[in-house]
């Protein structure tokens, strides 16, 4: 059963567009970063599960609402699976894609392409206000490049290259994205879990 509203618990402006595409049809009224305001979470989870139901629960506890959050990175075999949980502050606390992905391209470079295997993880998970949470976690496998390609997306999506294609997932269209994307496959199967399929 889908809830009457849904808060968004991001301030992620390429999440929140992602998010909005792929549940386009769920029949829910969405409230975002723009329209309310909550508490800033402190990402202190061992998981994405932990820090996903923090970030939901501190926006549906603020706004009063059902809370959806993502909680998402990528995970690097050169690096041990790393930055995973620490994707989006990698080159420090504040970083910006731009200076996440530049540290990351200088960690790999020294590596043979065949070495850069790579996947994002996302965990999407819903927080009801009566206290339960349904979540889905899925990955995206590729491999990373050093010449960041394309436009699209966000994040690391200049430098990943997804399993079976030749455009980097910047260069994907959006629909090309969200179809093979960690956060396609998990809010997808987040909504088919709403729906009691
Ligand atoms: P968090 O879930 O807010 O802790 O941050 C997730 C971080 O992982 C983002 O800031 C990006 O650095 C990275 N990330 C997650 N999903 C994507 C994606 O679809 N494209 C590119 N980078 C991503």
């Amino acid at each position: 059963m889908f809830p009457d509203r849904v808060v968004i618990a991001t301030r992620n402006p390429g999440k929140v567009r992602e998010i909005l595409r792929i549940c386009a049809d769920w029949p829910v009224a969405w409230v975002t970063f723009q329209d309310a305001s909550w508490p800033d979470v402190e990402e202190t989870g061992a998981s994405y599960r932990e820090n996903a139901l923090l970030k939901a629960r501190a926006a549906a506890e603020a706004v009063g609402v059902a809370g959806l959050a993502d909680d998402s990175g990528i995970e690097v075999d050169l690096l041990d699976g790393g930055p995973g949980l620490r994707s989006a502050r990698f080159a420090g606390e504040g970083a910006s894609d731009e200076e996440n992905l530049q540290l990351l391209i200088e960690r790999v470079r020294a590596s043979p392409p065949p070495a850069r295997t790579a996947r994002y993880r996302c965990v999407a998970l819903l927080a009801m206000p009566a206290g339960e949470d349904v979540w889905d976690e899925e990955t995206c496998e590729g491999s990373l490049i050093l010449e960041p390609r394309g436009t699209g997306g966000f994040g690391y999506d200049p430098i990943f290259l997804p399993w079976g294609e030749t455009k980097t997932m910047a260069e994907l269209s959006p629909s090309e994205k969200d179809l093979i994307s960690h956060r396609g496959k998990a809010f997808r199967a987040l909504g088919a879990a709403l729906r009691g399929i």
